[in-house]
């Protein structure tokens, strides 16, 4: 009687143990089967890869076997498309007026300006390569539906001191900033760089890394990292989630061209916005 009852437990206990196993077993499997992380970022909340490519065709076709490709498209493309990365998700093509951006509001600051050209080459203003890519980047955003503030809507001189208290009065707000690069002497570096550190708000590392991310994928761009300097005022004093972005030199034989012609300043306009898209996405509440 006595090792019938125990046969009998013990029974029951392993079958308890194989029935946990089990659904152990199928978040596992899920979770293996398709790549979530991104720079660094996980993007499980808003992104599940099963689910994209078995949504869509043509992501099928091109990344069925490249789950980080499948990532880097939903990032880049998928979301400005209006497609949905997960089930929960909702996104959808933006009507006029409104988008996954509406009701959130981006400060775009292009660097320099008026008096203070930024770096030149070749009869170029820094500034005003800055200013285009601000107001490509505006019309991208706005047809989102985001509300954009710029820190200057022209060729005028506005000083760092106002850019940053023009920050810290709008707590609603998250702050780019746009800058191109210049080496003197030197013609082959390039790349892109961003930066983030401002003690005020531990959320700016999330921004940059959303909209490093986007610009850099966006353009293929040769990845200079993300830095935390302290000597970046516009980013160090601000209180709300703020980066500055360097888009590529200016000094750069092969970058010259790029960052002066209209086209790729749309690309990087492009992967701005989407890198917004995403920071927003994952910090919807
Ligand atoms: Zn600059």
């Amino acid at each position: 009687m006595k090792r019938t009852k125990n046969t009998r437990i013990s029974l029951t206990f392993l079958s308890l143990i194989l029935f946990s196993a089990l659904i152990l077993l199928i978040p596992f499997k899920t979770k293996a089967s398709g790549v979530t992380v991104y720079n660094g970022i996980d993007y499980s909340s808003v992104y599940d890869f099963d689910y994209y490519v078995s949504r869509y065709p043509d992501i099928a076709y091109y990344f069925g076997n490249d789950p980080q490709g499948a990532l880097a498209h939903f990032m880049t493309f998928g979301i400005s498309e209006g497609r949905q990365g997960k089930e929960t998700t909702e996104i959808q093509t933006p009507a006029a007026g409104q988008g996954p951006l509406s009701g959130f509001t981006v400060i775009l600051d292009a660097g320099h300006g008026g008096r203070d050209p930024g770096c030149v080459r070749n009869g170029v203003y820094e500034k005003n390569v800055n200013l285009s890519i601000v107001m490509k980047t505006k019309a991208m955003l706005e047809a989102q539906g985001a509300t954009v503030l710029l820190t200057r809507p022209d060729d005028t001189f506005v000083s760092l001191e106002y850019r940053y208290c023009f920050e810290n009065i709008h707590p609603e707000a998250v702050f780019v900033s746009i800058h191109c690069n210049a080496l003197a002497g030197n013609s082959s570096i390039s790349g892109m760089s961003a930066y983030c550190y401002s003690p005020g708000n531990e959320k700016s590392f999330d921004l940059a890394a959303c909209v490093y991310s986007g610009a850099l994928y966006a353009t293929g761009a040769k990845d200079r990292g993300i830095k935390t300097l302290s000597d970046i005022k516009v980013v160090y004093y601000s209180t709300i989630p703020s980066v500055l972005i360097e888009t590529g030199y200016l000094s750069s034989s092969a970058e010259f061209p790029l960052l002066t012609s209209p086209e790729y300043q749309d690309i990087i306009a492009s992967g701005i916005t989407n890198g917004i898209l995403t920071y927003r996405i994952l910090n919807a509440s």
